[in-house]
């Protein structure tokens, strides 16, 4: 599992700065999805080969038990509880302050690795004033400027140490066909996760094998089905009772991206009788931008009427244009209507995450598209496709090799995604186009 930072302090000392500058190399790659919207709060980083989640938390004022500043001291305890490592913000432009010693003397209680981020130090490095945050008793200080970028490479590498990057599952193993597929079954509370996974490992077809350290209380469950071997992984807001799974009612958006993270293929759970909501969207935002495959399933079909066929119809339109990729189907898990059709989606979005393509194929691809429409010139720069491979699958990564290929625009870009989508006959799973220039 990717490990979890959460970014914890008052409010005003630079933690939505410094989440901004953690994220920002993300932000890129998906900078070009028309309609996607970000959730401020959590995003996927990396530091050299390791991936890992950022969590952003509001202001944070232990003392203060009532309303918005309650919820948000809320919050920010299951942010700390499920971090792996933590990095406490503060300001020495400001000084120390009271609520720091009252959020120090909190972490204190919470038994996580603290690392001490004393930001806005630009020009302050040698600053008798950092002195003073010593007295937080948390160890060695760490100055930073998020808004200038300073200091943020050595933290990171401070609250990753320990943690190594995961091997890439995709490497060109012979046995790729045996690995297991890893799904991961995500939606809101309620949206009938259990009831979908309960029908599914109820039917005979669905044999559950025998895997060495898979114990009772397990979060990975292997079964089979029709000869293919799946991996369920645990998804926020389940639990494992016995043979049956059963809903709990804390989600938690950690877990969930983790599980994302974790999966080859989501299946993301639509509730047909709420339509789309915000936070279904902001996960449809993060199984994007983690580039897995994914297919969305419209539940309790069976339970709608035709207003709300229709109104849901327009939020998937509204809400998830980002993600025209993904195969919507629409099931009931109660009355175990439409899933056979969901197993086939699962594995056509998981066969073409992880499709092969060979060099000769994309390069002869990428020289039609240009001979159908070439990239716009851009000044005294003509963009030239020479060639293209494979950089990567699950999501499929095209890297493209030629020269002033830094001009060509994401509306090219699109187009030839529509081009390989076309081709290669890819549904549910993401596709990532890298311009390499020569020059
Ligand atoms: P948050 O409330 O903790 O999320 O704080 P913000 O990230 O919103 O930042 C609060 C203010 O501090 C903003 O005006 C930022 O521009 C400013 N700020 C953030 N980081 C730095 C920094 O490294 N140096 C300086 N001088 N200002 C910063
Ligand atoms: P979870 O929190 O996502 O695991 O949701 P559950 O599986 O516990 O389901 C929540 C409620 O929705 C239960 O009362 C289910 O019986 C009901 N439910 C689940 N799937 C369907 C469905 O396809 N149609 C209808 N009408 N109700 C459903």
């Amino acid at each position: 599992m990717k490990p979890v930072i959460a970014l914890v302090g008052r409010a005003n000392v630079g933690k939505s700065t410094l989440f901004n500058r953690i994220t920002k190399s993300r932000d890129a790659i998906v900078a070009d999805y028309a309609g996607l919207t970000r959730d401020r709060h959590y995003g996927d980083a990396r530091l050299g080969a390791q991936e890992f989640i950022v969590v952003d938390t509001g202001g944070f004022e232990p003392d203060k038990p009532t309303g918005v500043v309650a919820e948000m001291a809320k919050q920010t305890r299951q942010a700390v509880a499920e971090a792996d490592v933590v990095i406490f913000v503060v300001d020495v432009r400001a000084g120390l302050s009271a609520q720091d010693h009252d959020i120090a003397k909190f972490l204190r209680t919470q038994h996580k690795r603290v690392l001490l981020a004393v930001n806005k130090a630009e020009g302050m490095q040698e600053s008798p004033l950092l002195a003073e945050f010593h007295e937080l008793g948390l160890g060695e200080l760490h100055p930073i400027s998020s808004a200038h970028g300073q200091g943020i490479r050595s933290l990171l590498e401070a609250a990753l140490e320990g943690f190594t990057p995961e091997e890439d599952e995709f490497g060109s193993g012979p046995d790729d066909e045996q690995r297991p597929i890893r799904l991961a079954v995500c939606g809101r509370p309620n949206v009938g996760k259990s009831t979908l996974i309960n029908a599914w490992l109820g039917e005979e077809r669905l044999v559950a094998y025998d895997q060495p350290g898979t114990t009772r209380d397990a979060i990975q469950v292997p079964f089979e089905r029709e000869g293919r071997r799946f991996t369920l992984i645990d998804t926020a807001g389940l639990r494992r009772k016995g043979k049956v799974f059963e809903a709990i009612e804390k989600f938690s958006v950690v877990k969930t991206l983790q599980a994302i993270a974790d999966a080859n293929v989501v299946l993301l759970l639509i509730d047909a009788t709420q339509g789309v909501s915000e936070q279904d969207a902001h996960i449809a935002g993060y199984i994007l931008e983690s580039g897995r495959a994914v297919v969305i399933a419209i539940n309790k079909w069976d339970a709608t009427d035709d207003y709300q066929r229709q109104t849901l119809q327009r939020s998937i339109e509204s809400r998830l244009t980002f993600m025209k990729y993904a195969p919507v189907l629409h099931i009931s898990a109660l009355k175990r209507a439409g899933l056979s059709a969901v197993w086939k989606a699962l594995l056509s979005a998981h066969a073409s995450a992880t499709l092969k393509m060979s060099t000769p194929a994309l390069t002869r691809l990428v020289h039609e598209a240009a001979e159908h429409q070439a990239p716009r010139r851009d000044g005294r720069f003509r963009p030239k496709m020479r060639y293209a491979h494979q950089g990567g699958m699950n999501p499929p990564v095209v890297v493209i090799h030629g020269t002033s290929l830094d001009r060509v625009p994401d509306s090219y870009k699109r187009y030839l995604e529509s081009r390989l989508r076309e081709h290669f006959k890819l549904v549910g799973t993401p596709i990532r186009i890298e311009m390499r220039s020569a020059a």
